[in-house]
């Protein structure tokens, strides 16, 4: 059974409070899960995404950090994004097609359907794309992965 509020937390904005976390404490992953209400793959989501963190024998995250990388977040959720940019419905933030796994539906002469999930939500989005943008970025897939391949 899904409860009403279950869809309601899943639609919620994903930008958190960048006064929350007090600047000169710090931090735990599990104080950070807590103050956020997030679990564990999003934070690790967020390290992936630059929030920086002190390698200690348990991961610290300073407060000036986590502060400072909401603000960033809701900054860049501010501008407009530009291909192979785009901007997720489910959570609100900006990814990228480079990075997140994408499956073509279907192919039109001049558009694309595709299908992308969120790494926040794990949720699915749907995209119209342009044929030529389709293109364009496998190309820039290939030589990534080729770059990837001879380092
Ligand atoms: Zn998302």
């Amino acid at each position: 059974m899904i409860l009403p509020h279950a869809k309601q937390a899943k639609t919620r904005r994903n930008l958190k409070n960048s006064r929350k976390a007090r600047a000169n404490w710090l931090y735990t992953r599990q104080d950070v899960q807590d103050l956020y209400q997030v679990c564990p793959n999003t934070v690790r989501n967020w390290r992936r995404s630059g929030l920086k963190s002190i390698a200690a024998k348990n991961r610290l995250f300073l407060g000036r950090d986590l502060n400072e990388f909401h603000k960033q977040r809701r900054r860049e959720a501010k501008r407009p994004s530009n291909f192979p940019e785009y901007f997720c419905l489910c959570c609100k933030l900006k990814h990228s097609l480079l990075e997140e796994p994408f499956q073509v539906v279907s192919e039109t002469r001049t558009y694309v359907w595709i299908k992308v999930s969120c790494p926040e939500h794990g949720g699915t989005v749907s995209r119209y794309i342009k044929n030529s943008d389709l293109n364009n970025l496998r190309q820039q897939l290939e030589r990534k992965t080729s770059d990837e391949t001879h380092v």
